[in-house]
């Protein structure tokens, strides 16, 4: 079902009595060509350029409970490109360029909003961490501005300039970050995949994956047995769990991650804000409230809910930075499921049984990822190649120890820094 101005005008007039559904209830053919498991961000946006790029749509998206309903749905939105590593770089590069045409693309309004982000430094170590990083998003072709005290002060003063424990030195702003809706990209990506034919199953709990001879030939669920010769685990936080239902162990822990909304309020913050001394970032969403978030909560869990220390912390890097905050009542929090690797940096990779392929280690930045992790994930599937944006993303690189991508530096357990 199409959208348009006059589409909405009309509904508008007539009672809103004729929109339809925005894909079908898909329910499970026995065989498919391609079977993604996980209807997330990463699962759906691989449907679509499977059947948008590549021609095959004779593809099922299975999610065991409603789509969107993980971490896609659960994550604040933050939307950007400024990655230093090589792997990296290039990859969030163009995501980030998906992410500009993607209304566009998906005929649905993802509500993208590039109102720039600044990253705070508080030290003369750290200014010179946002130069070199700034200079590297320059040098791929992306722009990238070194802000001043002064410059800060005049874009956000209402920050704690004056008797901060951390002062602020500066800060390094991408003008084109920012966020966007979190489950309009998965409705807009499932309603897309679902025009060109994909199946997308709701309910279907993936409880086994089938192999003969090295090679998989399809999945247990629980609504039956489904057949096809590729599957792709696009699990997130699950990760490990799918894995392990084919014999692998991955390099892999969940951890939880938390989040906080306010109360609406009148426009107060125009951009997104890190902090560079704490835990702590915000933004206001386009229904007011400020939506912020700080840390992992430190334990492997698959529980989405998190620990009272955890917020404690990032309410006092909230008051630390932004005393005005406050004022504000927190209206809820919530955790997701974070598929952490040793390095920070993903993987899309096939893996050493014929047939498996293998999409996770978001950590907690895959929501910006989704766009080029579909695109990337698609190509490979498609082609079995790695498309040039997304080719060193590799699983072999926790064995061997090369080609690691340890993009905030924290070391060979990312997962505890
Ligand atoms: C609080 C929080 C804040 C975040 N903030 C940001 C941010 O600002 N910017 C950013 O870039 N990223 C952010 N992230 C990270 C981002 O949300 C995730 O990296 C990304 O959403 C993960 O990919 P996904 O969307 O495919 O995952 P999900 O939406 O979790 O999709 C995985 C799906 O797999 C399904 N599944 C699992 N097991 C099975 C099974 N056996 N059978 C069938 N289906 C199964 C799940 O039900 C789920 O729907 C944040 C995450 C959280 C929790």
């Amino acid at each position: 079902m199409g959208f348009s101005g006059w589409r909405v005008i009309k509904e508008g007039l007539t009672g809103n009595r004729g929109w339809k559904p925005q894909w079908r209830d898909a329910a499970p053919k026995k065989d498919y060509d391609v079977l993604i498991i996980g209807g997330g961000g990463h699962g759906l946006a691989t449907a679509y350029y499977l059947a948008k790029e590549h021609g095959i749509t004779n593809v099922a998206v299975l999610e065991k409970g409603h789509l969107g309903s993980g971490n896609i749905g659960r994550n604040t939105t933050l939307v950007r490109s400024n990655y230093m590593m090589p792997g990296n770089s290039e990859f969030y590069s163009h995501s980030l360029k998906l992410w500009e045409g993607l209304s566009q693309e998906l005929n649905y309004n993802v509500m993208h909003s590039p109102r720039g982000q600044i990253v705070l430094n508080h030290s003369d170590a750290q200014r010179d961490g946002a130069v070199r990083r700034g200079n590297a998003m320059i040098n791929r072709g992306d722009e990238a501005e070194l802000l001043t005290r002064d410059d800060v002060r005049r874009m956000v003063p209402y920050l704690n300039f004056d008797s901060a424990r951390f002062p602020i030195y500066g800060g390094l702003l991408q003008r084109r970050a920012g966020t966007a809706r979190h489950d309009a990209v998965a409705w807009g990506y499932a309603r897309a995949a679902d025009e060109r034919g994909v199946d997308l199953v709701q309910n279907c709990e993936v409880t086994g994956i089938d192999m003969k001879n090295g090679k998989v030939t399809g999945v247990q669920t629980t609504r039956g047995v489904i057949r096809a010769p590729k599957i792709a685990v696009v699990v997130a936080g699950r990760s490990s769990q799918v894995a392990a239902m084919a014999g692998m162990r991955l390099p892999i822990e969940s951890h939880v991650l938390q989040a906080f909304v306010t109360e609406g309020l009148k426009p107060c913050i125009d951009h997104v804000i890190s902090f560079g001394m704490g835990h702590f970032y915000i933004s206001q969403s386009d229904k007011g409230g400020l939506v912020f978030g700080g840390n992992l909560d430190f334990y492997a869990s698959y529980a989405s809910r998190g620990n009272l220390p955890m917020k404690e912390h990032v309410m006092e890097a909230a008051m630390t930075l932004m005393p005005m905050i406050g004022k504000a009542k927190v209206l809820r929090s919530w955790g997701g499921i974070m598929d952490m690797t040793p390095d920070g940096s993903p993987i899309i990779d096939r893996t050493l049984i014929d047939g498996l392929y293998l999409n996770c280690g978001w950590c907690y930045g895959g929501f910006k990822a989704v766009p080029a992790s579909g695109y990337g994930f698609a190509h490979l599937l498609a082609t079995d190649q790695h498309h040039a944006t997304a080719s060193k993303f590799r699983l072999d690189r926790f064995r061997s120890g090369r080609g690691l991508m340890d993009e905030e530096a924290t070391g060979s357990q990312h997962n505890l820094h």
